[in-house]
């Protein structure tokens, strides 16, 4: 390499960002699942032995394009509803780039300032944003599964240490047990987030449901202290909250904690006019949030939200000879399972402050609107809706099972939009998830006609 010569060739960054801008130009108009030949043929051009010899970087960035793609699902675009996951904002991904160039490792303060000066203001904008007690701790982790699992072992180290008992050098072993109660509709990644933390998926005490999912509060269990009840804010298949404004007093005590799986749901709060969902969650301990559904962020995002700072902390926190020990400053290895990762609370930064409040609830408030013109869409031609509409998720069935799945699959295949399939407490379902922030009235008609044209002419099979 010459002396003058650029560590990075900028032809090379300039051909990313032409195949990305490209990509994304084109991200309307495509069909959103990719057709199953163009996959084949990609895992067949980018597989193989490792050649001996390295390869060119502005040829591996062609290869990827050319047969990457095309392979991929255009969930960053306008017409994807599955699984309550959004796209991507353009100030979130405008970050995404400069933090790749950055290549920061925001462990700790000393590794990247910036990372952590980031984070912390972040911090300060999402418990505000929020509505959650000054002082409360965010934790920059890779998604809600995460989040729950930092949520649940800071509750399992205070809950504990009033006891006199050190989780963290003492184990789970011989420890005083901790009740655990969920709903019947707990999500399945909290009952992982159960499992990593030594709890356990099985052994929790079920509180039943309602019709939408919602847990009962007429039928809570008798506590026996110390306990977590884990709440559910936006329930994954029709979107509805646990009425904590009923069960966090009807339960509260000494040795009682309340975690909130709020992974979509919780950006509730930041819209007056869904305030009435997250009513009294402000009254929990630990809260999980994901980053990457619908606050639109690149994946690799999530949030745990502790009021108890200390409990964090310990819960997370590693000593060693080569790392700061001041225990006034913010490093951010002391709040996360990981040490090295990149700055999450970039991304999270800039699209809080590409948005604003006033940002923020516009596209909370449009999502739902748009669910409730595909419920009113749907029911005019005559579909039942199974769910009551209260945020961004629709639930409807097609008639029979098999009807329903027929339908969901031709409509991926169709490609204008794409939705997945469900069951809701014995119903099939297809489900539509409006968590996009570039989602337009048009796209939800376009959207509604074509499901609507492909479920008129998919016949009523046999059992009909
Ligand atoms: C998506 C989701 C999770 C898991 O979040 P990840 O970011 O995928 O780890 C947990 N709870 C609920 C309610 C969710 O919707």
């Amino acid at each position: 390499m010459a002396d003058d010569a650029p560590l990075f060739d900028p032809a090379l960054l300039e051909d990313a960002l032409d195949r990305s801008s490209r990509y994304l130009a084109g991200l309307g108009e495509r069909r959103v699942a990719p057709d199953a030949d163009q996959t084949a043929a990609a895992s067949v051009a980018l597989g193989g032995a490792l050649p001996e010899l390295g390869t060119d970087p502005a040829e591996v960035l062609r290869l990827l394009d050319e047969y990457g793609s095309p392979s991929t699902v255009a969930s960053a675009g306008p017409r994807y509803f599955g699984f309550v996951t959004g796209g991507v904002l353009p100030a979130a991904l405008a970050t995404n780039w400069l933090a790749a160039a950055w290549d920061q490792n925001a462990f700790s303060r000393v590794s990247s300032p910036i990372g952590s000066i980031l984070e912390g203001i972040a911090e300060e904008w999402l418990v505000a944003l929020l509505g959650l007690p000054a002082g409360t701790a965010a934790s920059f982790v890779s998604g809600a599964t995460m989040a729950n699992v930092t949520g649940l072992v800071s509750a399992r180290t205070a809950l504990l240490a009033e006891l006199d008992w050190s989780v963290e050098e003492q184990g789970m072993f011989g420890a005083p047990p901790i009740q655990v109660v969920v709903g019947g509709e707990v999500h399945a990644s909290m009952r992982k987030a159960l499992a990593f933390s030594g709890f356990g998926r099985e052994r929790v005490v079920r509180v039943p449901v309602d019709d939408q999912g919602r847990m009962r509060a007429d039928m809570l269990p008798t506590l026996k202290a110390p306990a977590i009840v884990c709440l559910q804010a936006g329930n994954v298949n029709t979107g509805a909250f646990d009425p904590a404004h009923e069960i966090i007093p009807a339960l509260s005590g000494p040795g009682v904690w309340f975690h909130v799986d709020g992974a979509f749901g919780l950006w509730a709060a930041a819209a007056p006019e869904r305030a009435h969902l997250v009513a009294g969650y402000e009254d929990a301990d630990s809260w999980a949030v994901d980053g990457h559904k619908w606050l639109n962020v690149p994946y690799d995002s999530g949030i745990a939200l502790v009021r108890d700072r200390t409990a964090v902390v310990r819960a997370n926190t590693i000593r060693a000879t080569y790392l700061p020990d001041d225990p006034a400053d913010r490093d951010p290895y002391d709040y996360t399972p990981e040490a090295s990762r990149r700055p999450r609370g970039m991304e999270i930064w800039a699209a809080l402050r590409s948005l604003g409040q006033s940002g923020l609830e516009d596209l909370v408030e449009r999502c739902c609107r748009h669910a409730a013109r595909f419920a009113a869409g749907l029911e005019a031609a005559g579909y039942e809706v199974l769910n009551e509409v209260c945020l961004n998720q629709v639930l409807v069935s097609f008639g029979t099972p098999q009807r329903t799945l027929t339908v969901i699959e031709g409509v991926q295949r169709e490609g204008t939009c794409w939705a997945g399939g469900t069951e809701w407490q014995g119903r099939t379902a297809m489900r539509i998830s409006v968590s996009g922030w570039s989602t337009t009235t048009e796209d939800v008609d376009r959207s509604l006609e074509a499901i609507l044209r492909i479920a008129s002419v998919t016949p009523l099979a046999e059992e009909d």
